[in-house]
């Protein structure tokens, strides 16, 4: 037997990395299993070139667990080891790497925790001594067994072992029984093997005999040694592609579309991307990437790696060219990591455009699932944008799909507005904007439905890159300024009608504090009163609601206009009649206001420049009297006007018709508009 003691410069590490690695214990079947596949690939490839000449026979890897023993094997009929290969890969590459590993990266726990780096000294986070037997596939080489407890001190001897290849056998410690358990071994072995190039057995199959399980002597292979996005295209069909999507995600809806990575050069990639449907709430559908580097699963976290909105994306990336063994941080400003990331953006576009030209129809269908993705990707992804616009769809409220440029030749002739404005007329919601929807048609303007998650900051994004164009929500402003033309509609009343009647509107909206009662000269078959909500104000209270940074706007009231159309002929009579009933009165009130003004307004000049002090408290008391009487007189004014309106049934209605065109009715007012609508009757 030989002794021996590893060159490393801290006496004792294993302590050290135990704990740093704690939450990661579990890493080491990753690595101990890869090890045993990197072996049995070598081999291989000595047999293929003629350097080993004997037959290959099984290359299964085992890993099994013997629970009595408290031990955990990983076998394999790879290349094996010699005894100077032992001592040098084992000892002093493994426990210096382990060493530099350690002193790299003291200071950052979070940095070593999952990735690579440790390789085979990974065993010792949770065993108390690691065996291994090794016959190296050399002519003429004997078995032999190594053991360490870790620390590094080592002992070698002479083994038994027919075949060469090679046995790690963990003695588990009292602190990671866990992994003792076969369950906890299988379920890691489907998290971190289950697309290995060698086939890995665990346990057997087993078999109905005689009314019981029974094991029989077939191994149980936990992997699938030739997963899809190792084959070429060409050789794969479409079953193909959604049968690897169901291996992946048993649970999930089956795939739009799928894009197929393959690149060599300048770095290593392959994969598949998948896109899902995605409903609303992005959140809980990211994550779901798998990477891998040659074939182990490495994390399903890709945050940087591949660009945000591509986290949207299914699937499994595989490249060797991904450093993992780095912090996150450092895995952003890699240029490789970068080069990746653009490659990916690009494929997907490309993909994407393809799709659409090649079956439009599909794409189209497909579009309500897929939209969120492409938009999520053009708002935030500058070079996505520029491909994209070449086929991100707009679909109006008939549920008709258009590109962008389509769209534009559509409305360009009629919703050009006087200041040469393009304006895209959108709805949120197709019932509850019915109305307004339906006047814009009237006109034969094009009504887009914008309800997607992400179409409030679309529309902004949008409006920053078309040229000379707006978009307006289809209830934001009656519908001739919603698209301003040239010719102007003349008011049939005059500035102190529209006074009055706004007057009498606003006595009349008890309670409503959010509607501002506003006049506007439309059209005669316009409605007499409809409701307007300003496109800049709703937008920022949207964009608040999304947490954009501006919670200003999110705390505001709603505020909506009550806009009283002058040409209507029930507004046009009831402002004749306003005339003949309290014409007199309101002009006495608004005699003595504005003789009472003129008062206020030279008693305020004269005091204009002096000293509070040079002005007599009789002055002062003047001027205070003369202000009550003017609010008093427009009190009187009010409550003449609101005396008036409260006998005037058909101002409440006016009222009511408007609201209840706007879904704005409900519960007890709803009650009292049906009950009055009776009487009137
Ligand atoms: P890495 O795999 O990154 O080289 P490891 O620490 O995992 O680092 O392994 C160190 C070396 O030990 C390997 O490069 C290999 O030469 C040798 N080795 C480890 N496990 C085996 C095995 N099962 N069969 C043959 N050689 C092995
Ligand atoms: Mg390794």
């Amino acid at each position: 037997m030989q002794k021996g003691k590893i060159g490393v410069t801290t006496e004792n590490i294993f302590p050290i990395i135990k704990k740093f690695l704690y939450s990661d214990h579990e890493i080491f079947i990753r690595e101990l299993v890869s090890n045993a596949v990197d072996a049995t690939q070598k081999l291989k490839t000595f047999a293929s070139v003629g350097d080993y000449k004997e037959e290959l026979g099984d290359t299964t890897i085992r890993v099994s667990v013997d629970k009595k023993k408290k031990t955990i094997t990983v076998s394999d009929y790879g290349v094996g080891m010699t005894d100077d290969e032992l001592k040098k890969y084992l000892n002093e590459i493994a426990f210096s790497s382990a060493n530099d590993f350690l002193d790299k990266y003291k200071e950052q726990s979070n940095a070593i925790i999952g990735h690579f780096g440790l390789g085979f000294y990974s065993s010792f986070m949770v065993s108390d001594r690691v065996e291994v037997i090794t016959r190296s596939w050399q002519k003429d080489a004997p078995a032999i067994k190594w053991t360490c407890d870790g620390s590094p001190e080592y002992t070698i001897e002479d083994a038994e072992r027919d075949r060469v290849g090679t046995d790690v056998i963990l003695h588990i410690d009292k602190d990671s029984k866990d992994f003792l358990e076969e369950a906890k071994i299988q379920e890691l072995l489907k998290k971190y093997c289950r697309f290995l190039p060698v086939k890995i057995a665990f346990g057997k199959e087993k078999e109905w005999k005689d009314d019981k399980y029974v094991e029989t002597d077939k191994d149980k292979i936990i992997n699938n040694t030739e997963p899809a996005w190792t084959k070429k295209p060409a050789d794969l069909k479409d079953e193909d592609y959604k049968g690897f999507y169901r291996e992946l995600y048993p649970m999930a809806d089956e795939p739009l579309f799928n894009i197929h990575l393959n690149v060599d050069y300048p770095f290593n990639l392959t994969g598949i991307l998948y896109f899902p449907r995605i409903k609303n709430n992005i959140e809980i559908q990211k994550n779901k990437i798998q990477l891998y580097c040659n074939q182990v699963f490495v994390t399903d976290s890709v945050e940087g790696i591949v660009p945000e909105f591509l986290t949207l994306l299914h699937g499994v990336i595989d490249s060797p060219d991904i450093p993992l063994n780095v912090s996150r941080s450092y895995l952003q400003s890699d240029s490789n990591v970068k080069k990746i990331s653009s490659h990916i953006n690009k494929k997907v576009a490309e993909r994407l455009h393809e799709i659409f030209k090649e079956n439009r129809e599909d794409f189209e269908k497909k579009w309500d699932d897929l939209k969120l993705f492409i938009e999520y990707g053009m708002i935030t992804e500058e070079k996505f944008y520029d491909r994209a616009i070449k086929f991100a769809l707009f679909k109006n409220t008939d549920g008709k799909y258009f590109t962008f440029d389509e769209y534009e030749n559509l409305i360009k002739e009629n919703q050009t507005d006087k200041n040469k404005n393009l304006i895209y007329l959108y709805a949120t919601d197709k019932d509850s904007q019915y109305s307004y929807i339906d006047k814009a048609k009237a006109k034969a303007y094009d009504v887009l439905l914008m309800d997607g998650e992400l179409e409030p900051h679309l529309i902004n994004h949008l409006e920053s890159k078309f040229k000379d164009s707006r978009f307006v929500r289809v209830d934001s402003d009656v519908i001739d300024k919603l698209i301003e033309k040239e010719e102007k509609i003349e008011s049939r009343l005059n500035n102190d009608q529209q006074e009055i009647i706004k007057m009498v509107f606003s006595s009349q909206l008890k309670g409503k504090d959010s509607f501002i009662p506003v006049t506007e000269a439309m059209q005669e078959h316009d409605s007499p009163v409809i409701i307007t909500q300003s496109e800049f104000m709703r937008r920022m209270k949207d964009m608040s609601k999304l947490g954009g940074g501006m919670n200003f706007y999110g705390d505001l009231p709603d505020s909506y206009n009550l806009v009283i159309n002058t040409n209507h002929a029930i507004i046009e009579g009831l402002a004749t009649d306003v005339q003949k009933e309290i014409g007199e009165a309101v002009k006495k009130q608004d005699e003595s206001i504005s003789s009472l003004e003129k008062e206020i307004s030279a008693t305020e000049k004269s005091q204009e420049g002096k000293k509070d002090e040079d002005i007599t408290q009789a002055e002062k008391d003047k001027l205070e009297a003369l202000r009550k009487k003017r609010t008093k007189a427009e009190e009187k004014k009010k409550e003449i006007v609101s005396k008036y309106a409260d006998k005037k049934p058909v101002v409440q209605q006016l009222i009511d018709l408007a609201l209840l065109a706007n879904n704005m009715l409900k519960g007890e007012k709803l009650n009292t508009f049906v009950k009055r609508s009776i009487e009137l009757l």
